[in-house]
């Protein structure tokens, strides 16, 4: 029999540590969730300002299509029908995204397949062989017009790297299609959580206990002691003090407004794909629900992309070679580790989408080392 008083210890209350946390104590373990942050949720976290839930850390459109996972979030909350589909603005031209019949009829005033076919062949002929970056994967995707209005300028922004020093796995991320579809993902379920993804996150929660403002790295010898195991959340080279070096990240500012006006831009995304504008996009959160919130108002956020310094809270990894490489020396640190699992965005380096994580937190098994 164990003397410790939890049987987990799980660092970080996002997505990743709620979804360990609820299948742990339903399976009758002991946790304790802690997070150095004032909240809950991580950076899915929302908060209500005028009747509107706003996403404080970026916008987060829920999809996916695993069918698990569907079920699996249905149990803490209701989801609305939302579909993602955002504008791009390119210097006052307006396209749709993804890149569909429509961004074609826009770009190249065609109207049917056919024409967009032909073009499309024509200019993605420009790269032979296999894409060796981000820029070459694009041009061969949706060829040089595109590329240069809608892809271009706002990778760099970004990612502060230009498109052929960046992996092309990040451009896949987006679909191509020869229809009439500004649907952003192609998955089979799609939604906001109604009421919020705290209120979400909170739910997953229940009766599980929660510490917040507690910094894990400034206290580990004491925590340590406390549970068998730790699932641990946050970046895996600040676990190991930095010792080979600091990955990189990219980390976002953002810059909310409270309008008094109904209706800003008429979408939940307005993306500025060119070079100067500089923030990559403007979130109008209200759209997310349909509109709702207190009349007269609205609120709008512009976000600016940016490197990571300490400090800053991390958002994006740059999963390009250099880095890859760094993480994979910290990962062989990681399996050498007893009694401690690495989990999510920032514990596996790794550009998860929100089901992805679940996914991952429900099968993670202790990979790294004894689960206890
Ligand atoms: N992207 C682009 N133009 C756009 C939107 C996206 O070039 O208007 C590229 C950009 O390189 C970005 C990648 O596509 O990093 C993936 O976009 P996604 O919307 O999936 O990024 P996230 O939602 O994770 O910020």
């Amino acid at each position: 029999m164990s003397m410790k008083s939890y049987d987990y210890l799980i660092v970080g209350a996002g997505l990743f540590g709620a979804v360990f946390a609820r299948r742990m104590t339903d399976d009758g373990k002991r946790c304790l969730v802690i997070d150095q942050r004032d909240h809950i949720a991580g950076n899915i976290y929302s908060k209500e300002i005028d009747g509107i839930q706003i996403h404080m850390y970026g916008p987060h459109i829920f999809h996916t299509d695993n069918e698990e996972v569907w079920r699996y979030v249905q149990r803490f909350v209701k989801f609305n029908h939302f579909r993602y589909e955002p504008v791009a603005n390119y210097k006052g031209e307006l396209y749709n995204l993804p890149f569909n019949m429509n961004t074609f009829h826009q770009m190249w005033g065609i109207n049917t397949p056919q024409q967009a076919g032909a073009i499309l062949e024509q200019q993605c002929k420009e790269i032979t062989g296999e894409p060796k970056n981000l820029e070459e994967q694009a041009i061969k995707l949706v060829g040089r017009d595109v590329y240069e209005k809608l892809i271009k300028g706002y990778t760099q922004k970004q990612w502060g790297r230009p498109c052929d020093r960046l992996p092309s796995f990040i451009i896949r991320r987006l679909p191509v299609r020869l229809r009439y579809d500004n649907n952003y993902f192609n998955h089979s379920y799609q939604g906001i959580p109604i009421g919020g993804y705290t209120k979400m996150v909170e739910n997953m929660l229940t009766g599980i206990e929660v510490r917040l403002g507690v910094d894990y790295l400034a206290s580990k010898a004491e925590l340590d002691k406390l549970a068998e195991t730790v699932l641990y959340t946050g970046p895996i080279d600040a676990y190991f003090g930095y010792k080979y070096g600091s990955l990189e990240y990219r980390s976002l500012r953002f810059e909310t407004e409270i309008l008094n006006c109904d209706n800003y831009q008429g979408v939940a995304g307005m993306n500025f794909t060119d070079a100067e504008t500089p923030y990559t996009r403007i979130i109008e959160h209200k759209h997310f629900e349909f509109g709702k919130g207190n009349a007269g108002k609205t609120v709008i956020t512009r976000e600016y992309s940016k490197e990571w310094r300490p400090g800053d809270e991390p958002y994006y990894p740059v999963n390009d070679e250099k880095n890859q490489r760094l993480y994979e020396q910290y990962k062989e640190l990681a399996a050498k580790e007893q009694n401690i699992i690495f989990g999510g965005r920032l514990g596996e380096y790794k550009y998860y989408d929100m089901d992805q994580v679940i996914k991952a937190a429900l099968e993670a098994n202790g990979q790294y080392g004894r689960t206890g």
